[in-house]
C-alpha cells in the first residue's frame, strides 16, 4: 500500500508474545520482534499473508458482476484489463475486508447558480482493523447532475445526493484499503470461480469503445472499435448491416446533410488495417491480458470529468449506482 500506516511501537505490557496470535495480522508486531524470532518468523510472515490473501479471495468472491466496472488499457500499453469496485460492491465487502470509517465530517453542500445543479462532500478518516493501515481526510462526493439523480426533485434529489455522497465516501476508503481499484480480471474471475458470475457480466468503461456504445447504443455484433469519422462534417461514423451481399460498413450518420459527399468505410477492410496497425489486439473481456500485479496498484486514470473538478480523480460520475 502507498499510503501512511500506522506506527506500530505496541506497549510492552500489552505486546503479545504468544507465537500463534502473532500469526493474526491484526497483531501488532515489529520487525525486530519478528527478527528476534529468528526462523519462526518466517512462518508468522506467511501465515499472515496467508490471512490476508485468503480474506481478499473471499471478498472479491462476494461481489457480483454489478458491482465492477471494467477498464481497459490502451492496445499499445498490453490491452490489460483491471476491475474497478464501484460503490455498491465496497458495501458488499466492507466487513469482511475488516475495514472500519470514523471521523466522518459534516455533509458539505457546494451550490452553483443553477439550483438543480449542486454537489455534496463529505470527508472522513478509514482504518484496516487487520493491517492497522489508516488513511485520514479522505473525501467523497456526488453531484446532482449524475445519472442516478435523473428523475428526482427536491427533497428526493437531495436526499439521493447526500447518501450517495456518503457511500462514496465509504467506497474510496474501502477500494484503497482493500486494494479493489484496480484488480486484474484474472483475479476476479479466479475467486468467482464454482460461481454463476462471470466477468462479460460487468460493465465496461473506459477503453471499451465510446460511452454511448458502452451503455448499448449500438446493436450487437458492431466490432469493439474506434470507428472512423466523417472526413465531411467529422462525426463519427455509425456502424450498418450490409444489404444484398454487401459486407457490413460504417457510414456517416448525418449523410443526409451533406448528400452530395457520399462517405463510407467497408468493416472487412477498416478492422484489418487496425488489426495491422495492433497486431496483439484483444477484443474480448474473457482474453487473460491482465498482469498479475496486486491490488495496490495505482487506480487507471479518469478520463477528463465535468465534476473532475470537484471529486478528484476517483470515479466516473453516474458509474456508481
Ligand atoms: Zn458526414
Amino acid at each position: 500500500m502507498n499510503t501512511d500506516t500506522i506506527d506500530h511501537e505496541p506497549e510492552p505490557d500489552i505486546l503479545p508474545t504468544d507465537a500463534l496470535a502473532l500469526r493474526r495480522p491484526d497483531t501488532p508486531v515489529t520487525l525486530s520482534e519478528l527478527a528476534a524470532r529468528k526462523g519462526e518468523a518466517i512462518e508468522i510472515i506467511e501465515a499472515r499473508v496467508q490471512i490476508l490473501e485468503t480474506l481478499r479471495k473471499a471478498a472479491l468472491r462476494a461481489t457480483s458482476p454489478e458491482d465492477w466496472l471494467l477498464f481497459k488499457a490502451p492496445e499499445e500499453a498490453g490491452g490489460q484489463i483491471v476491475g474497478y469496485l464501484q460503490d455498491s460492491g465496497c458495501e458488499r465487502v466492507r466487513d469482511l475486508s475488516g475495514i472500519e470509517i470514523f471521523n466522518v465530517g459534516a455533509m458539505e453542500k457546494v451550490a452553483t447558480n443553477d439550483p438543480k445543479i449542486f454537489h455534496y462532500l463529505i470527508s472522513g478518516d478509514g482504518r484496516r482493523k487487520l493491517t492497522g493501515q489508516v488513511i485520514e481526510q479522505v473525501e467523497g462526493g456526488r453531484s446532482s447532475t449524475d445519472d442516478f439523480c435523473r428523475d428526482k426533485t427536491g427533497a428526493d434529489l437531495e436526499l439521493a445526493v447526500r447518501k450517495a455522497a456518503r457511500a462514496n465516501l465509504d467506497g474510496r476508503i474501502v477500494r484503497e484499503l482493500a486494494g479493489l481499484s484496480n484488480v486484474p480480471v484474472d483475479e476476479i474471475t479466479e475467486a468467482w470461480a464454482g460461481t454463476k458470475k462471470t466477468i462479460d457480466r460487468c460493465r465496461k468503461g473506459r477503453g471499451f469503445g465510446s460511452r454511448s456504445e458502452r451503455l448499448g447504443a449500438t446493436a450487437e455484433g458492431v466490432p469493439d472499435v474506434e470507428p472512423p469519422v466523417c472526413p465531411h462534417c467529422k462525426t463519427k461514423a455509425s456502424y450498418r448491416k450490409g444489404k444484398n451481399g454487401r459486407g457490413d460498413f460504417w457510414g456517416c450518420p448525418n449523410y443526409t446533410k451533406h448528400p452530395e459527399k457520399k462517405w463510407t468505410v467497408d468493416a472487412d477492410a477498416y478492422l484489418k488495417e487496425i488489426k495491422a496497425k495492433q497486431p496483439a489486439a484483444t477484443s474480448t473481456v474473457s482474453a487473460a491480458a491482465a498482469p498479475n500485479t496486486n491490488g495496490d496498484a495505482k487506480e487507471p486514470q479518469q478520463q477528463p470529468l465535468t465534476a473532475g473538478d470537484v471529486f478528484g480523480k476517483n470515479r466516473q460520475p453516474g458509474e456508481d449506482d
